[in-house]
């Protein structure tokens, strides 16, 4: 980055008539296109152009100087025009150059980037305006009915009306409001939509305690200062991370800046959202894939015409087009679900560190359980560490048992011991509600045929149908395919023999009823919970004890606080620590730590209870004994030893195609081709763990490297000397966090 990056608008170059410009087009091509500025237009660098693009006509950005036939450029005769530029801010040089660096660090096209960032290209299109309905200034007369008179009545004093609410209103139809307009009585007034109610920074938040405030005072005057910096928000569950986040908001509003929220879920939204409203007044503005377009566009709009000041979103928020941003919250950040594992492959909690430093604004990485990079780069200095040691409430964290599975000897169709099953009978006697977590959704992850052992298996992927018994089906969790629970067993014929292996989600809560009859549970998992408004509800049910029992799934692992929790059964935390993943280990910690931080996080004392085969595992030892840093030092050593990510690097080649013959000729070209260097490994090709997916064989390869190599470049060169055939598909996935 150099000091000119962010210089304002008037000094832009600006591009005239008869000159060409690059356009960047939000599609994945290799670069941008070049046209001519017809005469009379002016452009500058990030202005949104409609450009023709072979038959139709496409919308993208001025990214630069075109180039000139004498450099190579189009041909004077073959240059086509920029149609239109439409009326609407350019792109902020920032986002521009997030773009770029976003580009050559996941070694996406440039194109695909921007297609992240104009998610909504229509909303650059004028908005339609809204027809409001008012009273004429001089009505001529008229002949009056009752519904009429109503109309008139509502309208009298009060602001105008779309025109359904204002036949609601007066109890009519909407043919009688229109005749009225017909009459002159009433007039249209066209409205834009208002921007939406400024979040209130000076709306009192709750006292901060000694620790929460020095935090707080830090952040604060991170923003003020205006400069880049990471900070690290680390602190156990309820200790107030969001209250001390909250204040740094609060200042980035007061110095008229916008500010972004990351969260890894947007289920976690629901709770998070009304903390949101109790400190600034406001519901707060959100960005995910569960809005509808016109909602997306509107939000868009809003972004970059600076009328949104704070937005909350899943990690696409990252890609919106502010012009002034001031502080970036990245809450949760050691959550995996930040990494995006489709499109453009990329780290959200890592590019928001990039965002930040391209706006010279701090981000604020949150977590109880900061990643294993967030916690080397903070013990480093890099990154500076905030911490804030206690709960609020001044609860105790909770008691933590760890099960020993293998001296509990249950029958093949039970999962919950006998001490969770009394631990559970205590907390419904007193009255106060559990929770019993296993990330296993529908009824059973395997269903094989007890007359000649087939399992049944997903047609288009290496992976076993699960039974979803609600809904009556069989589903495959990678590819959604979800047939019938046949008659007979596809294999032999052979009818009324299939067997459900291990549980899942559903059969636990058939055990439940078993145990407890009388007790409320609810099953909360991805596929029950899609909406959030789904996730309010249950919020709201729990919250209002509605439900004893909650069984869940990692959804309802992180962020929630319920005061009457106390109890948290992990019924196989083993899950997980299988299948070498690098991550492995730290993710089960973090998960098993976030799941037991929902019990007692109020008056009531909490207790968790960790089923395991494997309780001298390390991580089973290191949550029991709740020493996060010695396990950390652990893993981080384990890392070092071995020159793993974050002391080297990783990337992954995934060779995927329908043609698995071509895909593994491929694959095998591209082992050939392997760069040979001092600091470079490659390993494989070989089959994915998941070798089919969705119908397209795969295979992996993975580069590993000194941390000094710059491995984009390395892979550039790599794949440029391998021939690849059209069909065959070679994703590049640096940093990779999954192995499948
Ligand atoms: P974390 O984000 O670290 O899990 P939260 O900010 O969610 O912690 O705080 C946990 C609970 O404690 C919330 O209900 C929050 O409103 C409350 N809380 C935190 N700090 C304070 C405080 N200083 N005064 C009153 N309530 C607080
Ligand atoms: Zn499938």
């Amino acid at each position: 980055m150099t000091e000119g990056d962010t210089s304002s608008a008037t000094e832009k170059t600006q591009y005239i008539g008869g000159e060409r410009v690059a356009v960047l087009l939000p599609l994945p091509l290799a670069s941008a296109y070049d046209y001519g500025v017809p005469e009379g237009m002016i452009l500058s660098r990030g202005d949104f152009v409609d450009v023709p693009l072979g038959p139709r006509v496409a919308r993208g950005v001025v990214w630069g100087a075109g180039t000139g036939v004498d450099d190579g450029g189009v041909a004077e005769r073959r240059l086509k025009s920029v149609i239109a530029r439409p009326d609407f801010p350019p792109l902020p040089d920032q986002s521009l150059e997030f773009i770029a660096w976003v580009s050559r660090y996941t070694m996406a096209s440039p194109g695909a980037v921007l297609r992240m960032v104009m998610s909504v290209p229509k909303a650059i299109d004028p908005p339609k305006p809204v027809i409001a309905y008012a009273l004429a200034p001089d009505p001529p007369t008229f002949r009056a009915t009752p519904a009429r008179a109503r109309v008139i009545a509502v309208l009298t004093g009060g602001p105008p009306r779309l025109l359904s609410e204002l036949a609601k209103e007066a109890g009519t139809g909407t043919g009688v409001v229109k005749g009225l307009k017909d009459t002159g009585v009433i007039q249209t007034l066209s409205l834009s939509a208002p921007p939406p109610p400024a979040p209130n920074p000076d709306q009192k938040g709750p006292d901060l305690s000694p620790d929460q405030q020095a935090a707080a005072d830090h952040l604060m005057q991170a923003v003020t200062a205006h400069s880049f910096g990471v900070h690290v928000l680390d602190g156990v569950p309820g200790s107030g991370k969001t209250e001390v986040y909250f204040e740094a908001i609060a200042t980035a509003l007061r110095q008229g800046k916008q500010a972004l929220v990351l969260l890894p879920e947007i289920a976690l939204g629901a709770q998070w959202r009304k903390r949101f409203e109790a400190r600034f007044g406001v519901r707060s503005l959100e960005w995910h894939s569960d809005l509808t377009r016109a909602q997306r566009r509107e939000i868009w709009r809003m972004v970059s015409r600076g009328h949104a000041s704070v937005i909350v979103g899943a990690r696409s928020a990252l890609y919106l087009p502010f012009p002034d941003l001031g502080l970036i919250i990245a809450d949760e950040e050691h959550d995996a679900a930040y990494k995006q594992e489709d499109g453009v492959i990329y780290n959200a909690r890592d590019m928001a560190v990039v965002r930040a430093q391209i706006g010279h604004i701090p981000i604020v990485l949150a977590s109880a359980t900061p990643s294993l990079e967030t916690a080397v780069n903070a013990a480093s200095g890099r990154y500076d560490l905030l911490h804030l040691p206690e709960r609020h409430s001044g609860a105790a964290l909770p008691q933590i048992d760890v099960i020993d599975m293998r001296i509990e000897k249950l029958p093949a169709t039970r999962w919950i011991s006998g001490a969770l099953q009394d631990a559970l009978g205590n907390v419904f006697a007193k009255n106060e509600q559990a929770m019993l977590y296993l990330n296993r959704r529908g009824y059973a992850p395997l269903t094989l045929c007890r007359a000649c052992g087939h399992r049944l298996q997903c047609p288009n992927c290496t992976a076993w149908l699960v039974e979803h018994r609600l809904l009556g089906k069989l589903q495959c969790h990678h590819c959604g395919f979800s047939p019938p629970v046949p008659e007979k067993c596809p294999e032999c014929e052979v009818a009324g023999k299939f067997a459900a292996c291990g549980p899942g989600v559903e059969r636990l809560a058939e055990e439940i009823s078993t145990l407890f009859p009388d007790i409320r549970y609810v099953i909360a998992a991805s596929d029950t919970l899609q909406s959030p408004r789904a996730a309010e509800e249950l919020v709201r049910a729990i919250e209002d004890h509605d439900v004893d029992l909650i069984i869940g799934t990692q959804i309802v692992a992180k962020g929630y606080h319920f005061p009457l929790l106390t109890l948290v059964g992990v019924v196989d935390a083993d899950l997980g620590l299988s299948g070498g993943d690098l991550r492995a280990a730290e993710r089960t910690y973090q998960l098993l730590y976030q799941v037991a931080g929902r019990a007692g996080r109020a008056a009531h004392p909490g207790r968790v209870m960790l089923q395991t085969y494997l309780p001298d595992h390390p991580v089973m030892t290191a949550i029991a004994a709740g020493d996060r840093d010695q396990f950390l030092s652990v893993e981080t050593e384990a890392r070092k030893a071995m020159g793993m990510p974050p002391f080297g690097r990783l990337a992954a080649l995934i060779v995927s195609g329908s043609d698995e013959a071509a895909v593994s000729r491929a694959a095998t070209a591209l082992g050939r081709a392997a760069p040979h260097m001092d600091g470079v490994q490659v390993f494989g090709p070989a089959p994915a763990p998941i070798a089919l997916l969705r119908g397209r064989h795969r295979r992996r390869l993975l580069l590993k490297a000194r941390k000094d190599i710059a491995v984009q470049s390395l892979l550039k060169k790599w794949i440029a000397r391998t021939t690849i055939p059209k069909k065959v598909r070679v994703q590049i996935d640096v940093d990779p966090y999954s192995f499948m």
